[in-house]
């Protein structure tokens, strides 16, 4: 593992990193995987098995984070198989292939146009780190050469289509893109008139952060902001993953304009306590990071089960943990990313969940807006499983 401490300068002084070299290094099997922890014979054979329905794949960097003293560590169970993987549903009810209803949505070229105002590219389908709450099943390694192209033609249907002002590269991590792949993608949009900003939808500042160290690329982040907003979501868990290595790749995308908030996933044993949030909103203002969703955990098959947390528990932890937060680590909301369109769980009123619909789908704008109560029940995790209520 390189020396981390005095080996990157600050900004313009940046030293560039082979970070596609350092990727090669992930570990993807059981006999790796032991030289970074300790593994019982039980946890050997279950993690080969569950290999094989969802490999893995971790970056050196990331297995430095665990705590080899516990076995509950919440980074370790981010990132390494276990044998809840292999229950398809369990105690917390059906799943689906498709939460998001992204299938319905695609338009080809890899876009997804949900909401009238917003696209979403999917421009690569790798990832640095195969997580194991991920609600898109994911390849891991390098990407194609028909990124580009893809792009290109997704770049024609966002100029197209002039009621779009935004667009969200997503993936997949397109970060895990060459860089000059991201620069010409971000070149194709720059000029497109009735654009106002970009996203970039990345996990790498938090599990891969070496990517960031790449002078190439910071400059022409910043030579893009003088054209359109570029923001960064990211996605950072818990506070274990803020480093010294993750706070200089966060501090090096804001130091090219870059405004970065983040979208973390409300997961049983990782942050399912008041202190948990806590610690990871305000370790997220520390560091220059707004803290913007908190997404509840979608019912994905092998996911769900052990990762969901009941609505009714979850809206008093975070009722809880925002009432302890100041008003800058307190602006995330706590999202439901349903098919129908983004729900905010705003609070609860004795056993009724109030919900907010902020999105809705261009076929049922009236949607937007509307109020939803549902009743809370012990073990309901998505809005299907609440029973409506009768006002
Ligand atoms: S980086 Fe994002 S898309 Fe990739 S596996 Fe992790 S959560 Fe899924």
């Amino acid at each position: 593992m390189p020396e981390v401490k005095n080996v990157f300068q600050r900004k313009k002084e940046v030293k560039d990193f082979d970070w596609k070299a350092e990727l090669r290094t992930n570990v993807t099997t059981v006999e790796k995987l032991k030289e970074y922890i300790e593994l019982s014979d039980t946890e050997e054979a279950e993690i080969r098995e569950v290999s094989k329905i969802h490999p893995m794949n971790i970056p050196r960097y990331y297995l430095s984070l665990i705590d080899q003293d516990n076995p509950l560590d919440p980074v370790r169970k981010l990132a390494v198989p276990s044998k809840e993987e292999l229950i398809l549903e369990g105690s917390m009810g059906g799943t689906t292939a498709d939460p998001y209803g992204d299938d319905k949505h695609n338009m080809g070229n890899g876009i997804l146009h949900k909401y009238p105002y917003s696209a979403l590219v999917v421009a690569t389908e790798y990832c640095a780190m195969y997580c194991r709450h991920c609600f898109r099943k994911r390849m891991v390694g390098l990407p194609n050469d028909q990124t580009v192209e893809n792009f290109r033609k997704a770049a024609e249907y966002i100029a197209d289509h002039k009621e779009i002002t935004n667009v969200i590269i997503s993936g997949g991590d397109p970060m895990l893109l060459p860089t000059d792949t991201i620069i010409k993608m971000l070149s194709f949009l720059q000029d497109i008139p009735h654009l106002n900003f970009v996203r970039i939808g990345s996990r790498a500042p938090v599990v891969f952060p070496y990517r960031f160290f790449d002078s190439e690329l910071l400059n022409f982040f910043e030579k893009f902001n003088k054209k359109k907003a570029l923001y960064f979501p990211t996605h950072f868990n818990h506070v274990n993953e803020i480093t010294d290595l993750s706070s200089e790749a966060i501090h090096l995308i804001r130091s090219t304009g870059t405004t970065v908030n983040n979208q973390a996933v409300f997961l049983r044993g990782v942050n399912d306590t008041v202190v948990d949030l806590e610690n990871l909103m305000n370790g997220l203002v520390r560091i220059g990071v707004n803290p913007y969703y908190l997404y509840q955990c979608m019912p994905v098959e092998r996911v769900r089960g052990h990762f969901q947390v009941p609505l009714k528990e979850g809206i008093n932890t975070v009722t809880v943990a925002k009432r302890r937060l100041d008003g800058y680590a307190k602006r995330f909301k706590f999202i439901m990313g349903h098919d129908i369109g983004k729900i905010e769980i705003v609070g609860r009123k004795d056993n009724k969940l109030i919900m907010s619909q902020i999105h809705s789908r261009p076929n049922a704008p009236e949607d937007l807006s509307d109020v939803i109560i549902r009743e809370l029940t012990e073990t309901g995790g998505w809005l299907e499983d609440l029973p409506e209520v009768k006002l």
